[in-house]
């Protein structure tokens, strides 16, 4: 299968092309389409399977219909959750790669760091949200974001957030979206609590294991 088969956006087949992408790897080949259809999702894949791109890909995909030109109002679209200021900067590059020909916008925030310049970039307006649990609730308590729009929750590397003890944080922040979100889940292993996890917060998902 190459890239092509995917029916993906030119835009978007034109990123891929120049980072010299040529075949979707097996969790992308599998996710993508489900995705894409606005079926939720479980993946079992670790780091370095493509798993980024197997989940940003479609997200960019199906945004780009609804941002369109960069005039419109923005409203937080897709948030993705991730355990660790690492792992949540990768992912914003991998946006970034991804829709570098879309006028999709995106902010990835963390702890640690001064909040100003997160909290300025949050006002001015973003599609896509990448955020670790505890900045996250703690700048939606202050009023900063607002989950009301959102389409797509993804939780990644879920079982490191369990391990982490973000557990009740995915929980909370489950509860500030709407409840006819899409969501995917990732995690490399799929511990009982994660397994609740899915029954309780997703809606008749696909499964993919790699
Ligand atoms: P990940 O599992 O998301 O951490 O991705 C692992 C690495 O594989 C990253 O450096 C990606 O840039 C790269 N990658 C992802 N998808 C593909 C693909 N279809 N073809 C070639 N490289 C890829």
């Amino acid at each position: 299968m190459t890239f092509e088969d995917l029916k993906l956006l030119k835009n978007i087949q034109q990123a891929l092309a120049d980072e010299g992408y040529k075949n979707p790897t097996p969790i992308q080949e599998q996710a993508i389409p489900i995705i894409l259809e606005g079926t939720d999702l479980v993946g079992c894949a670790q780091t370095g399977t493509g798993k980024t791109a197997a989940f940003a890909i479609p997200i960019l995909n199906s945004l780009h219909h609804i941002v369109g030109s960069s005039k419109k109002v923005k409203h937080i679209r897709t948030l993705v959750v991730t355990p660790t200021r690492e792992l949540a900067l990768q992912i914003g590059e991998s946006f970034e790669t991804y829709g570098k020909y879309t006028n999709i916008r995106q902010l990835t925030i963390f702890g640690g760091v001064n909040q100003v310049p997160q909290t300025d970039q949050l006002r001015k307006g973003v599609d896509i949200l990448i955020a670790t649990p505890g900045r996250l609730l703690d700048l939606h308590k202050q009023g900063f974001i607002n989950l009301d729009h959102l389409h797509t929750l993804v939780l990644d590397e879920a079982d490191q957030m369990l391990d982490m003890g973000f557990i009740n944080d995915v929980k909370k922040i489950i509860k500030l979206t709407p409840n006819n979100r899409q969501t995917l889940l990732f995690s490399a292993t799929m511990p009982v609590a994660i397994r609740e996890l899915a029954d309780t917060f997703l809606n008749k998902p696909k499964y993919v294991s790699v």
